[in-house]
């Protein structure tokens, strides 16, 4: 069977490295904000680009506190609007509601699978604050575009980082191309701890600030409470296993762009339709999502040879249970992906045999 993604082998690839920096954190004695998140945050702001990193809980939270700290800052206030991706993964939406904020659903470009900057006008009002851009499956969002806008309109623009750690935007990186970032070190994202982590990257002072208080039982200074914070903070076990696995991202994505690059040369099957790339640093490929019109088919088609996929994302935001409130939208190119996408297996530790048989299979589809 050859997995979607295999993260035993991937952690394997650094166990003595992982054992010696968890052997670092037992025999410290400090287990919560010390020595290990201070670096990390440091070492991972450097990688960005940024003048600042937060480490928090997971990625969920991350943007959850970017939006409260706005809140916090009186950038925003309860009822207003946020722009984002109607076919995005459910938490960027979460994030927004949870801080009684309105999530606006905005189509994406069918051909990218990000947000698309011509349709985002048309929703701004009175109420709009921000826009939350989602650098789905690993790829850049035209940031430009949606800079110009933010900027014409005095709106945030929060980036989700969650699936595209280290993706590069005209020689700048992911986490600094708008006002704040959220990223998730879940363990199947390409910068994965061994258990949940996250973090907020920002070049804006007050941001940074407001977020380290809000983490921490809103505590700007021990037993002095400024804001009405959570527990939201990065452990020094989780941050030691990303301060090793940061050494390694660049190599993993370069790894994952060599099997994108045979996937989209050597897959030649006319019912299948490849994901656009620019063949540049602009795309990670935490995720290789195909489209196909008989997608059932063809799934059952790979699981009978051997290959597991998974579909990214079955269910659209708006049709879900948890969003009866969306339930009177019509957003059909993002329900048209929801019924066309499939997730091939995709894995720095893939073999080249691995991937011969992925394109074999893929080639020998027929409906
Ligand atoms: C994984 C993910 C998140 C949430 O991250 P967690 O660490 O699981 O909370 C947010 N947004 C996107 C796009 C994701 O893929």
């Amino acid at each position: 069977m050859i997995d979607f993604l295999n993260l035993k082998l991937i952690n394997q690839q650094y166990r003595e490295e992982l054992i010696a920096a968890a052997t670092r954190v037992i025999d410290s004695g400090w287990y919560i904000l010390g020595n290990e998140v201070a670096q990390f945050e440091q070492e991972f702001a450097c990688y960005c680009q940024t003048e600042y990193c937060l480490g928090v809980a997971n990625g969920l939270d991350a943007l959850i506190l970017i939006l409260r700290a706005y809140i916090e800052m009186g950038v925003m206030v309860e009822g207003d609007e946020v722009i984002v991706p109607a076919n995005t993964y459910i938490a960027s939406i979460l994030a927004i509601s949870e801080n009684g904020l309105k999530p606006v659903l905005v189509e994406p470009d069918p051909t990218t699978y990000n947000l698309n900057p011509a349709l985002i006008e048309q929703h701004i009002n009175g109420r709009t604050r921000a826009i939350l851009t989602v650098h789905l499956y690993g790829q850049v969002t035209g940031m430009d575009e949606i800079n110009t806008i933010a900027g014409r309109y005095g709106l945030k623009v929060i980036e989700d980082c969650a699936q595209a750690h280290g993706a590069l935007y005209q020689g700048r990186k992911v986490g600094s191309l708008g006002d704040a970032a959220g990223f998730s070190f879940y363990p199947g994202k390409n910068l994965g701890a061994l258990g949940d982590a996250g973090a907020v990257t920002t070049s804006d002072p007050q941001l940074a600030k407001t977020i380290k208080a809000l983490r921490n039982y809103g505590s700007h200074e021990k037993y002095k409470n400024l804001y009405q914070g959570v527990n939201s903070r990065l452990d020094e076990m989780q941050a030691a296993m990303l301060r090793v696995k940061l050494h390694y991202l660049d190599s993993e994505t370069e790894r994952r762009r060599a099997v994108a690059r045979r996937y989209r040369t050597e897959i030649i099957n006319p019912t299948i339709r490849l994901p656009e790339w620019a063949g540049d640093e602009s795309h990670v490929f935490h995720l290789f999502v195909v489209q196909t019109d008989n997608r059932n088919q063809f799934q059952g088609y790979l699981t009978d040879h051997g290959i597991n996929t998974v579909i990214h994302y079955p269910v659209p935001p708006h049709k879900q249970t948890a969003y009866e409130c969306f339930s009177g939208l019509s957003l059909p190119v993002s329900e048209a992906m929801h019924q066309h996408v499939i997730s091939l297996p995709i894995d720095p530790t893939m073999s080249e045999s691995a991937v011969d048989a992925v394109i074999a299979a893929v080639n020998g589809f027929n409906v």
